[in-house]
């Protein structure tokens, strides 16, 4: 081993050892921001592992340096700004564009070295070459398509809902594949059909996805991303890019199943089943509420001034109604009465993973007080007050009471155990299942109804009133 390759070996090794304790702890909230400068470091040190590698061994031309300078001031720049910009709730789609770029890089990585060869072809090398350009090319537009569909520039084309589109897709997979096995056996001309069949057998798959599925669909992209920077590492040699996409691709892939549990969904019902809103109303009918109780704000607040320990379950409408630091406000004046409060998470409460824990995380709750949903769900008994804020489907007893109901089988919060529970939502709408729930009908049940931000500044005052939270 030469000097540089030395140098480039241990830098690359401390990488990937950064890298691995990085998204070791974004598994915690509590560790999570410092977690992912972490691996961003790792990625930057692997640039500079390279970067020196070459400057040693003088392996490339300075009109190269200056493309390398420039598009890494370009690329920083772009990233630190849309990073800054980009609002909480369109975090999706700027994921999806990531991971789409993500995609497009593995891609033109594979072509610039199918077109101009680095060294004596081998058949690992066509493989990887073929991998990279076949999983990246369906990243990167699935990943666009994805994007355009969360930012509302696309919509869902109606023939796209028919079986039709099983047939194109299943024509678009079978072009690549023949394409696929073309390139790999040498046939270089081929390279153009794989790129244009797997480009649309990624518009083909992710463009009759509903919208509410859709960040299952960007999760598996995003693993799919992984997967093609692993062979866009056999493809230039780098042990690194290997590694860093095997890790990227297996986290998607966890995460995609994490999230099709959470929401009882399969993988394959999400990617060719339709919407779940679609299926539901069909088979369920919705049914009629008969024993709805509703209160005012006054009562809601003076059933929390007596209780000992009240849990708050948000979901979608609170991240809607933007009413995290009211929440916080109110919870404040509870503790300092002395009153117990924790946060129960359901792991797909909102519409995408983490939802809630970000939006809490803005308004500066405690990372202590987050209860994650086997955690929190035994405490019910013992809880005096419940408030469920915009969420729906998460706390539906359905889901464990009722076979035939399409959420049977999604694990649940049990709030209906408690004593009481208020749920704050502005009317009766159904949440992203379309179905009916069972909660509202409940004896210990009463609605509150109206905008989340709007009652909890109702709820402030009532309090103030009432004089909980004044005493410091
Ligand atoms: P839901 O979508 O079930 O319910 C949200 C409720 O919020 C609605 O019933 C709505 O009722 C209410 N709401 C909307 N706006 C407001 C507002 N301004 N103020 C008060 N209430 C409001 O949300 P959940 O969080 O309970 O469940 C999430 C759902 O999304 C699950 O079905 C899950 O499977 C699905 N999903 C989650 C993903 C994730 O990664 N987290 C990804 C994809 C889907 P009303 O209009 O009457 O006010």
């Amino acid at each position: 081993m030469t000097l540089p390759e030395i140098i480039q070996f241990v830098i690359d090794l401390l990488a990937v050892l950064l890298l691995a304790l990085g998204i070791k702890g974004l598994s915690k909230v509590k560790s999570a921001r410092d977690a992912n400068r972490l691996a961003a470091f790792a990625m930057s040190l692997s640039v500079v592992g390279l970067l020196s590698y070459y400057l040693g061994t003088s392996g490339i031309a300075i009109q190269s340096w200056i493309w390398i300078i420039i598009g890494s001031i370009t690329g920083s720049l772009f990233g630190a700004i849309l990073a800054k910009k980009v609002p909480m709730t369109s975090m999706p789609e700027t994921v999806a564009l990531f991971n789409g770029c993500g995609g497009m890089s593995s891609l033109l990585v594979a072509l610039g070295v199918a077109i101009f060869p680095i060294s004596s072809s081998s058949l690992i090398n066509q493989v990887s070459i073929s991998v990279s350009i076949f999983v990246g090319a369906i990243t990167f537009t699935g990943s666009i398509v994805a994007m355009a569909k969360l930012q509302g520039w696309l919509s869902t084309p109606g023939w796209t809902q028919s079986k039709v589109r099983h047939f194109v897709n299943i024509v678009f997979a079978v072009a690549s594949l023949i394409a696929f096995f073309d390139l790999i056996n040498g046939n270089t001309s081929s390279i153009w059909l794989l790129v244009i069949v797997s480009s649309l057998l990624g518009i083909g798959v992710t463009l009759p996805i509903g919208g509410a599925d859709m960040p299952v669909v960007i999760s598996l992209l995003n693993s799919y991303s992984g997967i093609a920077a692993a062979a866009a590492g056999f493809v230039v040699n780098s042990q690194l890019l290997i590694i860093a996409g095997a890790m990227v691709g297996a986290a998607g892939l966890i995460l995609t199943q994490v999230m099709c549990k959470g929401m009882n969904r399969s993988l394959v019902s999400v990617l060719f089943g339709g919407s779940l809103s679609a299926q539901s109303t069909a088979s369920s009918g919705s049914g009629e509420y008969t024993n709805i109780t509703s209160c005012s704000v006054e009562e809601c607040a003076l059933t929390l001034e007596a209780a000992n320990k009240v849990i708050i379950v948000p979901g979608y409408g609170l991240a809607v109604a933007q009413a995290q630091h009211t929440l916080r406000e109110v919870t404040k004046k509870l503790e300092q009465n002395g009153i117990e409060v924790v946060y129960a998470i359901h792991p797909v409460a909102g519409r995408m993973p983490g939802h809630m824990n970000v939006l809490l995380a803005e308004a500066d709750v405690p990372y202590e007080q987050l209860k994650e949903m086997d955690v929190v769900n035994p405490d019910f008994p013992a809880t005096d007050v419940v408030l469920v804020l915009g969420a729906n489907d998460v706390v539906n007893p359905q889901a464990k009471n009722d076979s035939s109901s399409p959420l049977y089988g999604m694990p649940v919060l049990d709030v209906q155990e408690a004593r009481t529970v208020f749920v704050i939502k502005r009317g009766m709408s159904a949440g992203y299942s379309g179905i009916k729930n069972d909660l509202f009908d409940l004896p210990n049940t009463s609605m509150v109804f109206g905008d989340a931000k709007k009652v909890l500044n109702d709820l402030i005052g009532e309090l103030k009133d009432l004089g909980v939270g004044e005493k410091q």
